[in-house]
């Protein structure tokens, strides 16, 4: 069979559409079809990309051929006998890791929001030709992907192959004038590439990069010797003002941060922004072995046409979230006492979410296409994070595994790369359970039960004392927790019990709250505290300056109509937690700290 043949041309920056061509030699003679995938594989959310589809026609010998749509992602080419092509506009302004981009500025795109698959030949191999846009002010750009170069040189436009169709759609491409760094881990070249207005040091991301890369190449692979799955990989960085994402691809990421997230040159402290870019960065590399190739059956294959269903979003995606910044302390690029304030900071959102007792992780990842993702002002009420949850669920298993000696969940996780990952066989719903059940010589039904499949909170202060670490619950102030030592002064006393935004609207009523007995609801705004004016300011003073059992009388909007509520306060949740080394930690737990942080 023939290629597929794709070419993408940025046909009109400014209008932010790209011409995208799909060639075959052979088509139907019945009329060949054509799809769009309604997902992408790693964000599960229908997100239809047909919508962007501006103008789509065939031609075939230099003539037109005519089409028509059979359904909103299918369309269907009269029956022609020659070469066939079927070249569409694509509208494409969505700064996302997810979707396509495209302005003066750069080109990106997911092949998922591009390309179109001709029916019957999702085997086949496709070669896709990048043209640079005319003009002097594109003269400067380059390419970086990890598709395979046809006849391109490297970083340069030209064609690219990929063996099918699965995946050239998994190779994002950018094409800016992006700043390059590179580095070697596992003797592989790893490439990170800037777009976006940045000072970055590059130098110190890389080598920061290079440490984690190579510990997570190790703890799936025989150190010294050990090689990831791939012969190239990419960290595709957009740098911006405001905005935060990854998506994870066999071989690359592409990554949204906030440009004051990356290292400043002359800096060598890591503070919270950096800390938090390098944590998504292990996270998607994680993912090069958890997902993308250890992954649930039911993606073997992807059916990108509707949901694919699996209740093990929580180990793909909180096993991952676990592993992500463990990898950072692991890999000596932070210390435990750092490592300790993003655990606590990770114990503290889930404590925050009332949803936990509603909903389990287990379920949580089966409804992400309708919940998850798509989450409202009940959301924290209703749901659970089966990444936040995930994750600590991950951190007991972890903990539970090695008090007993016996094993580690790194052994699961070679174990499962063994048997699923690099052997190509999809993981069957209840193959975790049993793995790890086998690895630690004993039933953990109860567990999965309990923390998987049921709301119950794993009990980590338990399990941790045993690795000689305190877990402190206090209740959070009234604004954003920077995490750290407890401290005993300026302790909340009370709780309103709902998320205040900027303007004074309220985001989330939690339940159970003060505010939600009194009958305040999201989306009313705040007008007056006991007579006076509202404002952030009073708002965030609550916390501290008003006791449980103290009353408010509030003024709020709802619409455009006002009224007044009765707010009793109530005492502050204990929901901030604080992880400290014991000062008097046995010989025994600190041994087991030892090896749990350091190996
Ligand atoms: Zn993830």
């Amino acid at each position: 069979m023939q290629a597929t043949r794709y070419q993408v041309a940025a046909l009109d920056p400014n209008a932010h559409l790209f011409e995208v061509r799909c060639t075959i030699d052979d088509p139907d003679p019945r009329g060949q079809r054509y799809r769009l995938p309604a997902w992408i594989p790693g964000s599960y959310l229908i997100r239809e990309f047909a919508r962007q589809f501006v103008h789509v026609r065939a031609e075939s010998a230099g003539a037109a051929v005519a089409i028509a749509k059979e359904a909103k992602d299918v369309w269907r080419a009269s029956p022609a006998t020659a070469a066939i092509t079927i070249i569409a506009q694509v509208y494409a302004y969505e700064l996302s890791v997810r979707t396509a981009y495209l302005d003066r500025t750069r080109a990106y795109f997911n092949g998922a929001s591009l390309f179109l698959l001709p029916e019957g030949r999702e085997h086949a191999a496709c070669t896709v030709e990048l043209l640079r846009p005319h003009g002097d002010d594109f003269s400067e750009w380059r390419v970086a992907t990890t598709l395979e170069p046809d006849g391109a040189a490297p970083h340069g436009f030209g064609r690219y192959k990929a063996v099918d169709y699965d995946e050239l759609i998994d190779h994002p491409v950018e094409m800016s004038d992006f700043a390059l760094a590179a580095f070697a881990a596992g003797a592989v070249r790893h490439e990170v590439a800037i777009t976006g207005r940045h000072h970055a040091d590059l130098e110190r991301l890389a080598r920061d990069l290079a440490r984690i890369c190579q510990w997570q190449i190790d703890l799936f692979g025989n150190a010294p010797q050990s090689r990831p799955p791939f012969d190239r990989y990419l960290f595709q960085i957009t740098a911006v003002g405001e905005g935060y994402g990854g998506l994870e691809h066999r071989s690359s990421t592409s990554l949204l941060c906030r440009r004051d997230e990356l290292p400043v040159r002359g800096r060598s402290d890591i503070g919270d922004g950096y800390l938090h870019l390098l944590g998504l960065a292990s996270h998607e590399y994680f993912h090069s072995w958890n997902v993308k190739r250890i992954k649930p059956a039911v993606f073997m294959p992807y059916d990108l046409a509707r949901e694919a269903y699996t209740r093990q979003l929580w180990a793909f995606e909180g096993i991952t979230s676990y592993y992500d910044d463990l990898a950072l302390v692991r890999s000596g690029v932070i210390d435990d006492t750092q490592y300790l304030v993003l655990l606590g900071r990770a114990v503290s959102q889930v404590l925050r979410t009332p949803g936990r007792h509603r909903q389990s992780i287990g379920d949580s990842s089966f409804d992400a296409w309708i919940k998850f993702y798509r989450q409202d002002e009940n959301s924290p009420n209703a749901i659970v994070s089966y990444y936040a949850k995930g994750s600590l669920v991950a951190l007991a298993l972890d903990l539970t595994l090695r008090s007993a000696g016996r094993t580690s969940l790194d052994s699961v996780m070679r174990t499962l790369w063994q048997r699923h990952g690099r052997a190509g066989i999809g993981v069957p719903e209840d193959a975790i359970e049993s793995i790890v059940g086998e690895l630690a010589g004993e039933d953990m039904r109860t567990f999965f039960a309990c923390y998987v499949d049921g709301t119950d909170d794993p009990p980590l202060a338990d399990l941790l004392a045993a690795f000689g670490i305190d877990c402190h619950l206090r209740p959070a102030g009234g604004t954003a927790d920077r995490g750290g030592t407890p401290s005993s002064s300026a302790v909340p006393a009370c709780w309103f019990g709902a998320r205040v935004g900027k303007d004074l609207t309220l985001q989330h009523v939690f339940t159970g709250s003060p505010a939600e007995r009194a009958g305040l609801a999201a989306r009313d705004v705040l007008v007056a505290i006991d007579g006076v004016r509202a404002s952030g300011e009073s708002v965030d003073a609550l916390a501290t300056s008003r006791a449980a059992g103290e009353r408010l009388t509030v003024h709020a909007f709802r619409r455009d109509e006002l009224f007044v509520v009765d707010v009793e306060l109530a005492r502050a949740p204990l929901d901030t937690c604080y992880l400290v080394p014991k000062p008097d930690a046995t010989s025994a737990a600190t041994a087991l700290r030892q090896a749990w942080l350091h190996g």
